[in-house]
């Protein structure tokens, strides 16, 4: 018996896992080291999406790691309610610099869905701050992801994480998603087609009137539903029309940030600004748990100049947590040592080449890629939606490579220090594992 295996798997109620089918054939890692995962039984796999979309500068960095036992052994906890510590403060400077001073203000939460609950009650606090409190419908996007908090079911479009609870947040209504594989298949890039769909808003607008919307949300490119990419000028657009019915935009790049496009955020990459960003994930390399909400100035002035009395009373314990500010700032540092958005853009061709030479085998209908992110659509299953991709993704991880699969997509997102070998490597046993696929 291998000493690391846990004693039990029973108690553990494990998030968005089939627990019966987990349980019953477990997958257990217990080391990590640059791209590579080490298993329980001393496998090495190869990480295909970053953990969870979350590490960026691949693991351990040791720089991160020294930030990190450093903090703690120094302040293990420090409030930042009516106080605060440096490393807060030091790290929303270089933060406003990492995101090109598009910004203003940063707040701190503990994870990206409570940055998009925190940025959805930042939008109606401000409408109400500045004298416009009829603002308060909220507007997201279907097959968008946004966390799951009851704000973010709400504004997301994922049945499954909706249906159970019944409850939602009222006044929220959905854009159409963009995803058309008719039209757009096989896409690099921003696809042609679907930048009317960003019209859509005026429908809306025209449903409810401007007076009552307070934001629209989307995700740039929708992440967890299957790498679902903007059409050409479809973010603009949208951003055009919030500027035309003063609708604060937010873009939930928990995802999209750090890198995952070769630029720092999406909005470099599309060249759109949001009002509001959401992040989460990359920016402690997922060593600790951190999410941000970055706001433009002019949001944070409404509250600085609302009559007195008027805050945002919003705040989590752990806000600003010092070992998360230090993995942070170590985070933002390794960025630029290691010169992560170059490297990015330098191995994007060979990744986007790598990942369309799938085309034409078995069960793929689609692949679809944006910097070092990728989305490969598999033929479902007759009477079975879901099972051929968990099948790849069960065969790959006993081949020793971590995919991500969300319905019959599979999802690829690569620590940015993947080198040519490890796309080989990656390629190479996914193409494996779709020849033997049912
Ligand atoms: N928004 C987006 C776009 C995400 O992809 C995710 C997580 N995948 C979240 C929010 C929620 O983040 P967390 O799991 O840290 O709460």
């Amino acid at each position: 018996m291998n000493e690391a295996r846990p004693q039990s798997l029973s108690s553990f109620w494990m998030p968005f896992t089939n627990n019966r089918d987990f349980k019953a054939n477990p997958r257990l890692l217990v080391s990590a080291e640059g791209v590579y995962y080490k298993d329980v039984d001393g496998n090495s796999v190869l990480d295909g999406t970053a953990g969870l979309w979350c590490v960026p500068c691949g693991h351990r960095q040791p720089k991160i790691v020294a930030a990190v036992s450093e903090m703690v052994s120094q302040l293990d906890f420090a409030p930042t309610f009516q106080m605060g510590h440096p490393a807060a403060f030091d790290l929303a400077e270089k933060l406003m610099e990492f995101t090109n001073h598009r910004f203003g203000h940063v707040f701190y939460t503990n994870s990206g869905s409570e940055a998009v609950d925190t940025a959805l009650k930042i939008a109606l606090a401000y409408h109400k701050a500045r004298g416009e409190a009829s603002r308060t419908r909220l507007i997201g996007r279907e097959r968008a992801y946004h966390g799951v908090g009851f704000g973010g079911i709400s504004v997301g479009g994922i049945a499954g994480n909706r249906k159970p609870y019944g409850v939602m947040l009222p006044g929220v209504d959905h854009l159409p998603h963009t995803h058309n594989i008719e039209k757009n298949a096989y896409s690099r890039g921003e696809p042609e087609y679907g930048t009317h769909l960003a019209d859509e808003l005026e429908r809306i607008v025209a449903l409810h009137d401007a007076s009552t919307i307070a934001a629209v949300i989307v995700e740039p490119v929708a992440g967890s539903t299957g790498v679902l990419v903007p059409p050409k000028g479809y973010l603009k657009r949208l951003r055009e029309l919030c500027t035309k019915h003063g609708i604060l935009l937010i873009f939930d790049e928990v995802i999209t940030g750090f890198g995952r496009l070769t630029t720092p955020f999406a909005t470099d990459y599309f060249d759109v600004e949001p009002d509001m960003m959401t992040t989460a994930k990359g920016l402690t390399n997922g060593t600790i748990p951190m999410g941000a909400v970055f706001s433009k100035k002019f949001i944070h002035d409404a509250f600085m100049e609302a009559p007195p009395g008027i805050e945002l009373f919003h705040g989590y314990t752990y806000t600003g947590h010092p070992v998360a500010c230090a993995a942070s700032l170590a985070t933002l540092e390794v960025f630029q040592e290691q010169k992560l958005l170059d490297r990015a853009k330098e191995i994007q061709p060979y990744w986007e080449d790598a990942v369309h030479s799938l085309k034409g085998l078995p069960h793929v209908i689609d692949i679809r890629t944006i910097g070092l992110v990728a989305g490969i659509e598999l033929a479902p299953r007759a009477g079975a939606p879901g099972a051929r991709a968990f099948a790849a993704f069960k065969k790959a991880f006993a081949d020793g490579v971590l995919i991500r699969v969300t319905g019959d997509i599979i999802a690829l997102s690569p620590p940015l220090t993947f080198e040519r070998k490890h796309i080989d490597e990656l390629f190479g046993k996914i193409g494996k594992v779709l020849m033997t696929l049912e």
